[in-house]
């Protein structure tokens, strides 16, 4: 049996709470579906670790995580003491860089028992993923400021798109899209206001859209595309996006989909060059750190995402079916309108699964 190395990096706050259940939850879909993973816990990143070292993560970080199969990710940020950009460059941003993760995936789906924001959807109603660029585009920070506080004062900021850089996250979505029953990709753009660089992402989109003749594609401007997420979630399936429209789409999708507590990420290297990384949407949520109150669904949805990147998919969906019980009888969580533990909640999808 070939062991999967897990590195676990719980972070702060709610992390601390949820990754134990989600610990629990990928062990007993292994021992059921006889997959050998061998956990290592680190320190950091973490606010902890900031206190004491003046940063988020050892020198040495990239060496010491290499040779993992992936990263399980809680959250990092505690506000009152690290600023929330020192947190998040600190860790996450060199993680997605320097590991280049350039697929960030988000699968939006409005499970059953979970109260959902929009009028009269049901469940199957929703039931897309996105799929963000990770590394380039509008977050390119190459630009600057000249002639600060006179009245000639300006600013720049460029917006990069490689020919490798789009290519690849586009193939990434046709191909998952390909593997869906839908087979259907939608791709946002603005190519009526941002001249250059989204025509580009069209031209690309089309380019790809041959050598896959099975999906069906379309384009929407960005702000269509938010107004039909609420409006018509049910018309999408692949959504593929540049990083600063992905990053708007992906938290937008989750919420439409109830509770920020059941919703996963990863970021994705899909060479396996380097390890991807499975973490929950959510952050650290100080409020409610201490009270073994937080929700773990995220965290054990998203060890059902590494489970599945690593190759298993029947273990994936047994975890995902195993939470989709337990929010129709099983304990919640009190986001949820419940008066469970994460731990009870923990305990009873490891248990189903
Ligand atoms: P980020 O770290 O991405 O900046 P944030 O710090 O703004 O996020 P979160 O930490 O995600 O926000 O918390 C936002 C709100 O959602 C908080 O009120 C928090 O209590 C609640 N929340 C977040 N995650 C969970 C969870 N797993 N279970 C229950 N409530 C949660
Ligand atoms: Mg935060």
């Amino acid at each position: 049996m070939k062991v999967h190395k897990i590195a676990v990096l719980a972070g702060d706050g709610i992390g601390k709470e949820v990754m134990p259940e989600g610990i629990r939850a990928v062990d007993a879909a292994a021992k059921r579906f006889n997959i050998g993973i061998e956990w290592t816990s680190f320190e950091w990143p973490s606010c902890d670790y900031y206190l004491k070292h003046g940063k988020m993560m050892p020198d040495d970080w990239k060496e010491q995580l290499d040779g993992y199969d992936a990263l399980f990710f809680g959250a990092v940020g505690w506000p009152d003491t690290v600023p929330d950009h020192v947190s998040l460059w600190g860790s996450l941003l060199k993680f997605r860089r320097q590991f280049d993760q350039y697929i960030n995936l988000r699968p939006v789906r409005l499970l059953p028992g979970v109260p959902c924001p929009l009028a009269n959807k049901k469940p199957g109603d929703i039931d897309m993923m996105i799929v963000r660029e990770n590394t380039e585009g509008e977050y390119s920070s190459v630009g600057g400021r000249m002639f600060e506080g006179t009245d000639r004062e300006f600013v720049l900021q460029e917006a990069i798109f490689t020919r490798t850089g789009v290519d690849r996250v586009l193939k990434f979505a046709f191909e998952l899209a390909q593997k869906r029953p839908k087979k259907h990709l939608t791709s946002a753009t603005k190519s009526n206001g941002i001249s250059i660089s989204m025509p580009y992402w069209d031209e690309r989109v089309d380019a790809m859209g041959v050598g896959y003749p099975e999906v069906r594609h379309d384009k929407y401007h960005i702000d269509i595309l938010a107004a039909r997420f609420v409006l018509s979630p049910e018309r999408f399936d692949v959504v593929v996006a540049s990083n600063l429209f992905g990053d708007i789409l992906s938290d937008l999708g989750p919420a439409c989909a109830g509770t920020i507590g059941i919703a996963p990420s990863a970021n994705l290297n899909p060479e396996r060059s380097f390890p991807s990384l499975f973490e929950p949407v959510h952050g650290s949520a100080p409020d409610i750190y201490g009270q073994n109150i937080a929700n773990p669904i995220a965290m054990i949805w998203c060890g059902a995402m590494m489970l599945d990147f690593l190759g298993y998919t029947e273990a994936h969906d047994a975890m995902v079916a195993a939470v989709e019980s337990c929010l129709v009888d099983g304990p919640r969580t009190p986001d949820m309108g419940g008066t469970a533990s994460t731990t009870e909640v923990g305990v009873a999808i490891a248990a189903t699964i």
